[in-house]
């Protein structure tokens, strides 16, 4: 069966989105040949947006947003389309990869979300890597808080009101088995309340898959996608009303609009592994790889 992959670096209004386009690329790149030589598509999400966590280039891992307390606390989540198993992780400080953390949570701990020092000690029980905090908090976050501070406002991380265009990153795939899989990790909005946590590590609202119908990864204000449950919804429109990727994508978009006036862009990929990808911000990053053709759309 034909491999795909799709990811993403954030949605919002990109001041320079062709900064972007080689880091996305290589990530591309790279997990779309581990795709080809037979990895799973849970195995791929996980590499490609562990790959977008170690560039500070995008608002997740390393080069996370600072909250309002000049703090980095990431959250992550990843869903396995064959079982419907789920790991996620929320407000997490320290942890190198938060997206391998979700990844333990899944395999390891028996539960789907585990929060904050529980969490972080759940990862040093697994020995996954811990930073410092300076790895985390780049110069550019701290003037982009400053900046923000200044307005009075939470920024999505590509807002034209913040000078950083940087982004919540993501990633969907299906295998050569026609499985699915789906994770997504970010540090939240700059100037976020200290304990806010988004919809990237909320099952069904940032992240969903399920083989019956598409994996889906969003990006945008939290909070208008828990409220519409967008990532599920969006599934729910191929898997109950036959719609293809493209115009499940588009119809999910459509529902954050009409129903909450959100903010954001999601990417899809449906079980017969044709991608898309929506939004209603002015741009989005996105690269993917379907029908043997790499494409990168940085807008
Ligand atoms: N969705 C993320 C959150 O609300 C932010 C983003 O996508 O940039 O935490």
């Amino acid at each position: 069966m034909a491999v795909s992959l799709m990811i993403h670096g954030g949605a919002g209004a990109m001041r320079d989105p062709h900064r972007y386009e080689a880091s996305l690329r290589a990530i591309l790149e790279s997990g779309a040949s581990l795709l080809a030589g037979g990895s799973s598509a849970l195995a791929v999400v996980a590499h490609c947006v562990a790959l977008l966590e170690d560039d500070p280039l995008f608002n997740a891992g390393r080069g996370s947003v600072l909250n309002a307390e000049g703090e980095v606390l990431c959250d992550a989540s990843i869903m396995d389309g064959r079982t419907l198993r789920v790991g996620a992780a929320a407000a997490i400080r320290g942890v190198r990869n938060p997206v391998r953390l979700a990844y333990e949570i899944m395999e390891r701990s028996g539960h789907a979300l585990l929060v904050g020092e529980g969490a972080q000690r759940f990862a040093r029980a697994r020995q996954l890597a811990f930073e410092r905090e300076d790895y985390f908090k780049t110069e550019e976050r701290i003037a982009q808080l400053a900046k923000a501070k200044r307005k009075r406002e939470t920024a999505l991380d590509h807002s034209e009101a913040t000078d950083a265009k940087l982004g919540t990153v993501g990633a969907v795939a299906r295998d050569r088995n026609g499985d699915l899989a789906a994770a997504t990790s970010t540090g939240g909005m700059t100037n976020q309340l200290a304990g806010r946590v988004g919809d990237s590590p909320i099952i069904g609202a940032g992240t969903f898959a399920d083989n019956a119908s598409c994996a889906v990864s969003c990006t945008g204000v939290g909070e208008d996608f828990i409220r519409t449950s967008l990532a599920r919804t969006a599934s729910f429109f191929v898997e109950f009303r036959s719609m293809h990727a493209e115009e499940a994508a588009r119809a999910a978009i459509r529902y954050l609009v009409d129903k909450v006036s959100g903010q954001g862009g999601l990417i899809l990929v449906d079980r017969q592994g044709r991608c898309a990808r929506a939004h209603s911000t002015p741009g989005m990053l996105t690269a993917q790889f379907a029908g043997g053709v790499a494409r990168v759309d940085a807008t």
